[in-house]
């Protein structure tokens, strides 16, 4: 069966191309906007001013759920990324491609268009805004990426076929990367595991993933990412990239074409200034633990703080104290910032807990200030407690009422969760935590949303 779903912005040639695609071999062209009207019974413009832009996406939702699984080419309106439900549904049967242009091109190309605007913003400045919005979007939900802009919509017809038919990587690109992997400490056989899942990548949505780090070989994320790729029904494989500098790293994920990498210790940091592009979030708090490739492409994004966030949504602004000033909590100082709270970074070395306050305009001290601050909310991100059977804080410190976070999350009860447990605080372990950024990890990875029961049931 042969099914090919284009996206991207308006003016990226989607519809020109599918038609071009579809004649070529010889399957139908559904063009979803189209679609979309015919069902409506009036054009997108009038579906827009009648039922805003939820109900449009409601409508393309259920006019794509029409064709899922089916063969043929599919050109999908520009936003259709954006929903996951629509994303999940689009990636059933075939490879996902994203034709992508820069705005200044797509600018051109839909200059007098009829079409609905978005925003209040002037044309220009709108397309530069939304793309941007959407580009994590446009790359998470498609297999691979046709830059478009100086080429004719027949080579960028050839370009996806190739892409889809041949798969994305040259033989000299995959020798070098699986030779780089041979040295690495990930054991023989499942090198040789990715050498057949790599000879076998003949098309354009068998992609890998990996977590990279020094050491990250005892890392739950292969087992968990997988068991998500099969259960959305993704050939996606997920590796481990163990190596003491990130250089060499990099150069093999370029070389094997890896899609996402989820970022470990000590490379959060180290990694940034190999990237294209860097999410506005994780450029404010220093650290990128998830990259995202697209052709030459490669974009850097924190999901470590939206999984600090995630548990504390909707607390009420409180004092709140981040014991350690290393990155994860850069990620929890930023997440309690963005809720309102007032922190104070506590740290064992008090220069480290100043420079970090200091970025975001938080207070700061050694550990043992803690009794004097008396916070509502205590976040533990130092790694005591893992393994090591010790706490930060002495059981006394704690009180009824206070909120106590371990980032730590082997094991699931640290001795401070015992602690505060006793004490009749609310507790949050390092695994909600865990369970928040990956989601928002595989979202990034896929462009569709992981189950966070599941994740919790794997881990
Ligand atoms: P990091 O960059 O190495 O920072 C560790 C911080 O803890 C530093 O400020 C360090 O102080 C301090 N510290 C280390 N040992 C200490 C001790 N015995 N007493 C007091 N302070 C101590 O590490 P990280 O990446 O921020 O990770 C910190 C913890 O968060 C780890 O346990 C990690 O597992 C956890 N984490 C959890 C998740 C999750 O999803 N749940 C995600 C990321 C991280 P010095 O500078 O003085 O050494």
């Amino acid at each position: 069966m042969t099914r090919i779903v284009l996206v991207g912005y308006r003016g990226s040639g989607k519809t020109t191309v599918g038609a071009l695609l579809a004649g070529a071999l010889g399957v139908p062209f559904y063009d979803t906007d189209a679609l979309i009207e015919e069902r409506a019974g009036m054009p997108i413009p009038a579906i827009f001013e009648n039922s805003g832009e939820e109900g449009f996406r409601r409508l393309e939702r259920s006019v794509i759920a029409s064709l899922a699984g089916q063969e043929g080419v599919i050109s999908t309106g520009g936003g259709a990324i954006t929903d996951p439900d629509t994303v999940a549904l689009l990636r059933r049967g075939g490879p996902v491609v994203f034709l992508s242009a820069p705005a200044d091109v797509l600018h051109s190309r839909i200059r007098g268009s009829a079409r609905p605007a978005l925003t209040s913003l002037p044309p220009d400045d709108e397309i530069r805004t939304v793309l941007a919005a959407r580009m994590p979007a446009y790359i998470g939900a498609s297999d691979c990426c046709i830059d478009t802009r100086a080429i004719s919509p027949r080579e960028v017809c050839r370009r996806v076929r190739s892409a889809v038919t041949g798969g994305t990587l040259s033989e000299t690109d995959r020798a070098r990367g699986l030779a780089f992997l041979e040295k690495t400490p990930l054991p023989p056989e499942e090198v040789k595991g990715l050498k057949n899942f790599l000879d076998k990548q003949t098309r354009a949505d068998m992609r890998l993933c990996a977590v990279i780090g020094n050491p990250c070989l005892h890392s739950k994320s292969p087992a968990l990412f997988n068991h998500l790729f099969s259960r959305s029904g993704l050939t996606y494989w997920y590796t481990r990239i163990q190596w003491p500098s990130i250089g060499p790293v990099m150069n093999c994920a370029r070389a094997l074409d890896i899609k996402g990498l989820s970022v470990t210790i000590p490379f959060k940091s180290a990694v940034m200034p190999f990237l294209s592009d860097i999410e506005p979030h994780a450029a404010a708090i220093g650290a990128v633990n998830t990259v995202v490739r697209c052709g030459d492409r490669a974009y850097g994004h924190n999901t470590d703080w939206l999984g600090v966030r995630e548990p504390l949504a909707g607390m009420q602004p409180c004092p709140a104290v981040v014991l350690g000033a290393g990155g994860a909590a850069a990620a929890a100082v930023y997440a309690l910032m963005d809720l309102g709270m007032d922190v104070t970074v506590l740290a064992r070395t008090p220069d480290a807990a100043a420079a970090l306050a200091q970025r975001f305009g938080a207070g700061s001290g050694p550990l043992t200030a803690f009794d004097r601050i008396d916070p509502d909310l205590v976040i533990n991100a130092t790694p005591v407690g893992m393994g090591d059977g010790k706490s930060v804080l002495e059981e006394h410190q704690l009180r009824p009422g206070m909120t106590v976070f371990d980032l730590v999350y082997t094991p699931p009860e640290t001795p401070l969760l015992r602690f505060a447990r006793r004490h009749g605080c609310r507790c949050i372990g390092g695994r909600q935590m865990f369970v928040a950024q990956a989601s928002a990890q595989f979202r990034l990875f896929t462009g569709i949303r992981a189950d966070q029961d599941l994740i919790r049931e794997v881990i």
